[in-house]
């Protein structure tokens, strides 16, 4: 048993430090601070936004998921004094003491310091941006005269994804349905437009070639313009311009959601731990920050060796660290023995619109609606608490997860 009262103040509410609490609930004083009040299962933000989930499903609050046994505080940390071993919460005078810390406070949206970006785009990776989103599809269809020229429709109509990676595929497809659907519904001439730029020459560039060719066929089928070897060259309040072998070509669009990459969380970045050459902290195989036995990290801001590459920044990474964690929280704090643990492929599944999605698990790819109806099933067991799992996982079943059209 770990000592009762041992303080354990676990810093970030995502995938790593949730579970990681969970986990611990009982073994000692456990906090989790977080800043906002409910987890977000990112996996499926993109069927948030298109309305197969509701929040309910995929964004819990801590308060029905943790029990008396964790503290949560609402909040972001500021600064940790690793001496006193303190951290400082914004808005609260009295600093949080702890024996034991675990850091998983994530990533955020890197820009890449592209002109204009940060102002002018959505970002993707919160339940207030799909929401965002959502409300400015549904605001330009609303815009739309109902005798408007296809050729007007299609410019009011016009979005841009920045980044083809799966977020960005995921997202596209999806935002193409939707609009689709709304230009059937409200009789609308003429068909919306989704382009994707991306910078790399092939969409989905981190992923294996099989699954690249099923993302390909579904972009095509949704008709999604992509445009790959594209580089952003600034963002303005109505649109883009990308240049491609030396010619600059502006897009207006609607809005420019930016998928196109994640930088370290800007705490990180202040804290004096040891860090890679990416910014990430490096990590013993243990979960230690190096040098700081007190410390663990795990997650996107983890730099670990020995890691597939294609598991780097991933949920299924940050939620296998957690049990990790947790047990050699538990051992440090006990003077017990702690341990390592190799990370396995646990298989990889897109969204490929409302209607398909493709499925890699065993070196096969299952593409299609039996797809989708796989990756809820493979979602409903990676939610959160087996209570959650079962009332999200029944309400699927018996509720259904057809898309929910804009405007309704
Ligand atoms: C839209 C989207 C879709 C994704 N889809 C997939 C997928 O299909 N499969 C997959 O494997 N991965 C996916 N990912 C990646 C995955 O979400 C991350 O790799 C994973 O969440 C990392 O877990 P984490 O605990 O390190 O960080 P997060 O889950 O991001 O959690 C970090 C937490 O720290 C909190 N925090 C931030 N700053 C502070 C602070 N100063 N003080 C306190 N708390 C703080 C944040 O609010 C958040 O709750 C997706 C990501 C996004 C954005």
């Amino acid at each position: 048993m770990a000592e009762a009262r041992a303080r354990i103040l676990i810093v970030g509410g995502g995938f790593g430090g949730l579970f990681t609490a969970l986990d611990l609930a009982g073994a000692g004083q456990v906090t989790l601070v977080s800043p906002e009040d409910h987890f977000t299962f990112t996996p499926m933000l993109y069927e948030y936004m298109s309305g197969e989930v509701e929040a309910w499903h995929i964004a819990p609050h801590y308060k029905e998921l943790l029990d008396d046994r964790v503290r949560n505080i609402t909040g972001a940390v500021t600064d940790i004094d690793f001496g006193a071993r303190e951290a400082t919460v914004a808005g609260r005078v009295r600093r949080l003491a702890y024996d034991a810390l675990v850091l998983a406070v994530g990533g955020v949206t890197n820009f890449w310091g592209v002109e204009g970006a940060e102002r002018f785009t959505l970002p993707f990776r919160k339940i207030r941006h799909a929401d965002e989103l959502r409300w400015r599809m549904t605001d330009a269809l609303d815009r739309i005269p109902p005798d408007a020229a296809p050729q007007d429709a299609r410019a009011a109509a016009t979005f841009a994804v920045v980044g083809a990676g799966a977020s960005g595929v995921e997202l596209s497809t999806k935002m193409a349905d939707l609009l689709r659907d709304a230009f059937e519904r409200r009789g609308l001439r003429g068909e919306p437009r989704v382009v994707v730029i991306e910078m790399s020459d092939r969409v989905v560039p981190g992923m294996d070639d099989d699954i690249r060719a099923v993302v390909e066929r579904a972009l095509n089928e949704a008709r999604v313009e992509v445009h790959t070897s594209t580089r952003v060259v600034r963002v303005t309040a109505d649109g883009l311009v990308f240049e491609h072998g030396g010619a600059e070509t502006e897009v207006k669009a609607a809005a420019v959601v930016w998928t196109a990459g994640v930088r370290v969380n800007p705490l990180v970045e202040r804290l004096a731990l040891e860090k890679d050459r990416r910014g990430l902290v490096v990590a013993e195989p243990t979960l230690q920050a190096r040098g700081r036995e007190d410390v663990f990290v795990l997650g996107d801001i983890a730099a670990l060796r020995d890691v597939e590459p294609t598991l780097a920044g991933t949920a299924q990474l940050a939620f296998q660290q957690s049990s990790l964690a947790a047990r050699n929280v538990r051992a440090f704090l006990e003077g017990g023995e702690l341990k390592t643990k190799r990370f396995a492929e646990l298989g990889e599944a897109v969204s490929l619109g409302t209607e398909n999605a493709a499925v890699l698990a065993g070196g096969q790819v299952v593409s299609g609606a039996l797809a989708r109806r796989a990756r809820f099933a493979l979602y409903t067991q990676r939610l959160p608490t087996w209570q959650h799992r079962l009332r999200v996982g029944s309400s699927w079943f018996f509720g259904g997860t057809k898309a929910w059209p804009l405007g309704l």
